[in-house]
C-alpha cells in the first residue's frame, strides 16, 4: 500500500492529498473550492489575496 502523499496547503495550512499546484504553492480542493466561491465583496476574499500573494513575492524573490 502505498503512502499518501501530503502537501501543505499554503491557505488553511493544513495538509491534504488533493489540490492544486499554483507555481511552487499547493492550494487543496477545499480551499479552492472556497475562492471559487467567494465572492469579491466578502472578507475572505482579501485574506485568500493576501495568501496567494505570498506566492508570488516568493516567485519575485
Ligand atoms: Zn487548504
Amino acid at each position: 500500500m502505498e503512502d499518501p502523499v501530503l502537501v501543505k496547503c499554503i491557505v488553511c495550512g493544513e495538509e491534504k492529498q488533493e489540490g492544486i499546484q499554483i507555481a511552487s504553492e499547493f492550494i487543496c480542493d477545499a480551499c479552492e473550492a472556497e475562492i471559487v466561491r467567494t465572492d469579491v465583496m466578502d472578507v475572505k476574499y482579501s485574506f485568500f489575496i493576501r495568501q496567494l500573494k505570498q506566492i508570488f513575492y516568493k516567485q519575485n524573490a
